[in-house]
Parts: C-alpha cells; structure tokens; sequence
C-alpha cells in the first residue's frame, strides 16, 4: 500500500490515509489521489457511499504536509504552495458537495487538511481519543481547507475562539462545535466498517452511536460569546483582559503564542462567513489568503518556527493583537482578479504518448488517472486504462499541449520524430523520455526547435516499479519554457525532475549517472563473490559495507545478494527490475559519448566489455543488471 490507499471495496468507495509515521498528513498527490476517486465514483453506481478511514491509532491526519512548500517557498517559488492550496480546496468542495453518504472515521489528531478531508463528510465519526482543531493561525495561516466555513456555522462566537486560539477540541466538542456527528467507540470501527461496505446502510451508524464523555464548550459558551464578540481581535483581547476568568486567562496565553496577522484575519473571514450556505464562498475567501500568505503573510516564520528550527519563538510581522492594522487584515483578503479561485479545474492538457511499453503504459496511465486527456499509439502495446487509441504517431500527434515519446532507442525515436514534427501545433512541448544517445537528442530537439516546438530530452531513472508508482526522476535537457511546460507533468509521472541545461544535457546526465551503476553495481558483485571466497559471511559484509566508505545505492538499496538488504530483485531470481541488456544498452550509449568528445572512461569501458560479455554470450539477456553476482560465484580468476 502506498501513502493512500483508494479502491472499491464491496458497496463502498473506500479511502485510506496510510501515512502513519508522518501522522497521515496530506501530500500534494494524495490530495490529487482523493479527487480522482471522487471524479471517478460520483456517477459509479457500484459506489453507494464512500468510507474514509486511516491507519494508526495516533492521528486521521494531523494537517497539510508543508515541509515542501516552505523549501519552495525559502528558494523563491511561491507557485507550488499556490498550486496545493488551489487543488486541496478544490477537493474539498468536491467532498463537502458529493452527492452521496460520506462517513469519516476520525481517531486522534484530525486538524488543518485533515479536517478537509475528514469534516465535510455527511456522517462524520469520533471515538474516545479524537483531537480536532484548526491551529493554523500557530503557523501563520488562516483556519483554510473549508474549515472557516465550519467555524462560522458554530453556535454563538465559537468560531472566532476556535479559529484565532486553535482549541484541540474532543469527540463532545467536536459534535458540539459542528466538526463532528457520531460519537462510537473506537474498538467498534472494524466491524462497523466491514458492515458498510457489505450493505451500505446509515442505519448501522445511528445503531452504534453513543454519548461521549461531556466536553466543555457547552458550559463555556456565555464566556465566549461575551469576550469574542467584538469586531476585531483587538476588541477580543480587550474584552479577554477585562474578564478575570480562568477561562479568559488561558485564552490570552492561547492568543498570544498565534500570529496576530492570522488571528485578525481569522476574526474576519469569520464574521463575512457567518450565515453563509455555500462552502465555496469559504474556500473562495481563504484561497485569497493562502495565496498571499508565503510573500505577505507569518507562515514562513511561522513554519520555521514550529518545524524547522523547531524553536517555539517565531518573530511574528506585528507584536501583539491589539496592533494589527485595519489595512493589514483588508490587504490579505482582498480579491485576487484573476488569481481568484475557480473550482473547475484549468491544468487540464491534452497529451500524446507513443511508446506504450513497460514504462511508456504505466507513465500514460498515471496522466490519464490526474486527469488529463491522453491518446498514444503503439505498434504492438495495447493503451493502459483511461487512455484513448491513435491509428498513427501522425495522429497522435495532432492537436496536442504535449508529445511523449518513450521508445527503445535513437534510430526509431528519429523516425517517429519525422513523422509528428510536422504534424505538432506551434508551441507544444516534445518530450522524449526514451533513453538514446546524445547525437539523436539534439538532433531531434533542432528539427523541433526549428518548427516552433519546445523539444525536451527527458530520460528518467526509476525503472518500471518507479513508472507504475509515479516515482521516477527525469533530468531534463532544453529550454527553460519548455520544462515549465512540462513541469506538472513530471511531477504526476516522477517525484523528482532536474533541469540539466539545454539540449541532450538530460541524455548526457543519464549516461553519466547509468555508467556510475553499471560500474558500482560490478563492483559490489565481484566484493561480495570474493567475501564468500574469503569466508566472510554476506549479511557481515552488507553490514559493514552499507554504512561504510564502499556504500552505493548498488549495495544500500538494490542488493545483488538475495535475502541481504531491502527486498530487490535478487530476491525474486533476479527478474527485471533493470535488465542486463538495458544497462548494456545505457553503457553503450556512455561509451559512444565518451568516444565523441574523446573522454576516457576506463571503468566504463570495461563494464560495458563486461556486460557485453554477460548479455551476449553468457546467461544475462533479461535478466536483472544485479544477475552479475551469481556470474561472478561462477567465475574463476
Ligand atoms: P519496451 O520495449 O517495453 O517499450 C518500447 C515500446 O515502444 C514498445 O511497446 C514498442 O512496441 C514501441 N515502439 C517501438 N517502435 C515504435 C514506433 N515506431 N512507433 C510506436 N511505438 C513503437 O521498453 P521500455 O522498457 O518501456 O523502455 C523504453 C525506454 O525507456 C528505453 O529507451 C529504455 O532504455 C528506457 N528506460 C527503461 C527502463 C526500464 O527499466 N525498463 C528504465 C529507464 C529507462
């Protein structure tokens, strides 16, 4: 199971958030994940009600994952952060509007993006230890994800103290406060959930319903509507400083840990919300926030802060909350023109693909289930589900935002390259992310160039797993424009791209980094068929070695030796993984470079004689590159 498990599991559309160790906090491709089982299921009549539930006993999801956004944000880049607030809101609208029963099951922390997920659902669930709360005006957000439209919807003023003092509220709180519905003990969330999806029925949900234990916003309720009354925070931290509760007194020390700019703002967006019937008006309202927030707002120090430095004093923009100015609030929540948030999606492109192979189908498929409109053509290879078929490369070519190409090598991607450069509409983008030699590269990249077509050499590492999961890297040669172009697209495909210079730099860094493997991944076969020599006992070796000056990713990571090191085709007898004859084929490629700007490549060129060797007259032709070790037990000197 990956970080979010989705499928359809009897009457029910079933989703698990399966990022214990980080809290189940939300990644930019889970939130992608969720809307596409929800594009998908929502006129799915197999799909009666969805069930959304994660694993661990600590937490349904403890927020946004933002580590990322404020690497981003630190180097300049405030698209991306833009980019996962805009598509999280939109799929919280989609979940809050879906047309059919949604059930939650919220154990533990449920805050910030994980009440997006988990609180706009029809039937939402709490046991004894959920902890739900909107704390971002800790980090210097506003209480976002539809969450304000949650807080405005509160009896009395508990939305203006829940969203500025970021109040962990428990199971009764959370009903009380409108977070949450159900009330059911925890140890009968197995058997529930088994129930629904067996039959679908709400019934079994106002069966198992109890009362928890009593909260205490209930009895707080005359405190709060009297101090978070007023117009603005500062109104709220007077009233708060008059009133000699110990209530007030813990607010005030709530208050004065969270930003003053977010509070404010915070007090705002609710006032504007209250009474509204539309979730979007509040994702709409927020979004006109988060997309300001990294360049104007605390949440960069306010990140810093909490998960960086983890220092607890971040130096927040203004010093206390009677000292934020009317304009400040006004400038962080006014309409965005163009940038405004639209719920219909507008990064929808329309893609060719043709290679359809081992990696070429499932980097198709992964397009086509984000989303995007994708044909391909093949020769022989059947298109993957979601992804339409073309008679030729001619006509897949036609009409696109962007070609892919991946094919087996320089002489086809050439040929293909003269049949759909003419065709391709000035300005699309041609990725090839074959591997092939340089000279092809570039050669392909000018004829497109010359068309008006942004070409881009996009080889990837990561093999067929990394192409299924969406996980590979791509070093990319080309123009600048071309890889914003094809950007989002790596990132569906990939989970890393590297812009690598102009064109056939993304070749040149492929060879260069293969050539790396293929002599390392030698290296650490011959050292271990002379350690069994030796006597020295292989999991010894990996011992040493995986944390010692002869560690590569050959030993640490894809260990030739079966049963040693983390599970690697050694262990399923050594079928690809990464076979023998595309190494040799990548080892080729460096040599043949090397021979052009007349390089000496010594180790390189002795592992290409080797695989050679191996692929050609020995027993490696499709097996895995890591089958040289049971070649070298075999050898002698
Ligand atoms: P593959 O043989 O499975 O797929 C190539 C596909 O291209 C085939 O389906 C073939 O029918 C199709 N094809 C060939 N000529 C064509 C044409 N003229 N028009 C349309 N389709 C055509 O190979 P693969 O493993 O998917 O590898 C593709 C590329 O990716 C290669 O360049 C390879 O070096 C590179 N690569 C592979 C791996 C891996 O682990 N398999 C890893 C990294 C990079």
């Amino acid at each position: 199971m990956t970080e979010i498990d989705i499928r359809i599991t009897g009457t029910c559309g079933r989703i698990t958030l399966n990022r214990p160790q980080a809290l189940n906090a939300l990644s930019y491709q889970m939130v992608l994940d969720i809307e596409a089982a929800l594009d998908q299921w929502r006129d799915d009549t197999a799909v009666e009600m969805l069930v959304i539930d994660a694993v661990g006993e600590r937490a349904f999801c403890a927020g946004g994952d933002i580590a990322e956004m404020y690497a981003a944000a630190k180097s300049g880049d405030f698209s991306y952060g833009q980019k996962f607030w805009r598509d999280e809101y939109r799929m919280n609208a989609k979940l809050a509007e879906f047309p059919k029963p949604v059930a939650t099951f919220l154990q533990g922390f449920t805050m910030g993006g994980g009440v997006g997920v988990g609180c706009h659902g029809s039937h939402r669930i709490v046991a004894e230890n959920s902890q739900i709360a909107m704390p971002e005006v800790g980090i210097g957000l506003v209480p976002d994800v539809g969450g304000s439209y949650i807080l405005a919807q509160a009896p009395g003023r508990l939305g203006e103290y829940l969203g500025t003092t970021a109040t962990r509220m428990g199971p009764a709180d959370a009903i009380y406060a409108g977070f949450a519905d159900y009330f059911i003990p925890k140890d009968q969330w197995p058997a529930l959930i088994l129930a629904l999806e067996d039959s679908a029925s709400l019934d079994l949900i106002d069966a198992a319903a109890t009362t928890p234990v009593a909260g205490v916003l209930h009895q707080q309720q005359a405190l709060i509507d009297a101090a978070f009354g007023g117009e603005t925070l500062a109104d709220i931290w007077r009233a708060l400083a008059e009133d000699p509760s110990v209530f007030a007194s813990e607010a005030r020390k709530s208050l004065s840990r969270v930003s003053p700019l977010s509070a404010a703002c915070a007090v705002e967006m609710t006032h504007r919300l209250r009474g509204t019937v539309d979730i979007r008006r509040a994702l709409e309202l927020e979004y006109r926030f988060t997309f300001r927030a990294l360049e104007k707002s605390d949440f960069i120090e306010g990140i810093r802060a909490a998960i960086i430095d983890k220092d607890r004093t971040p130096v927040w923009q203004h010093k206390n909350a009677t000292s934020v100015p009317a304009v400040a609030v006004s400038s962080m929540l006014l309409p965005l023109g163009a940038e405004k948030l639209v719920f219909e999606r507008t990064d929808i492109m329309k893609i060719g693909f043709i290679g359809l192979g081992n990696m070429g189908g499932p980097m198709a498929e992964n397009l086509a289930k984000a989303g995007h409109h994708v044909k391909g053509f093949d020769l022989t290879a059947p298109c993957p589900e979601g992804v339409s078929t073309s008679q030729s490369a001619a006509a897949c070519a036609a009409d696109v935002d962007v070609l892919i190409t991946m094919l087996p090598n320089g002489a086809i991607l050439r040929s293909v390259a003269d049949e759909v450069i003419p065709v391709l509409p000035k300005g699309a983008a041609f990725l090839d992310c074959s591997t092939v030699d340089v000279d092809s590269a570039r050669a392909v990249a000018d004829q497109a160039n010359a068309a008006g077509i942004l070409a881009l050499d996009a080889p990837v590492s990561g093999g067929i797993g990394g192409a299924m999961a969406g996980s590979l890297t791509f070093m990319v040669g080309g123009s600048a424009a071309g890889f914003a172009k094809a950007k989002q697209l790596f990132d569906i495909m990939g989970q890393k791209s590297v812009h690598c210079g102009p064109s056939g730099n993304g070749q040149a860094a492929k060879i260069c980094n293969n050539m790396i493997l293929g002599a390392t991944m030698i290296a650490t076969c011959e050292s271990i068929a002379l350690a069994d020599k030796l006597g020295l006992d292989r999991q010894a070796l990996f011992d040493v070695v995986s944390t010692s000056s002869g560690s590569s990713w050959s030993m640490n990571t894809y260990c030739p030796a079966p049963g040693i090191g983390p599970k690697t085709p050694a262990d399923n007898d050594y079928a690809p993984g990464f076979a023998s004859d595309l190494m040799l084929k990548d080892l080729r490629l460096s040599q043949q470079a090397a021979e052009s700007v007349d390089a000496d490549t010594p180790m390189g060129a002795r592992a290409t004689e080797l695989y050679a060797q191996f692929v050609e007259n020995e027993d490696g032709m499709g097996r895995d590159f890591s089958a040289m070790l049971p070649r070298f037990e075999k050898c002698r000197r």
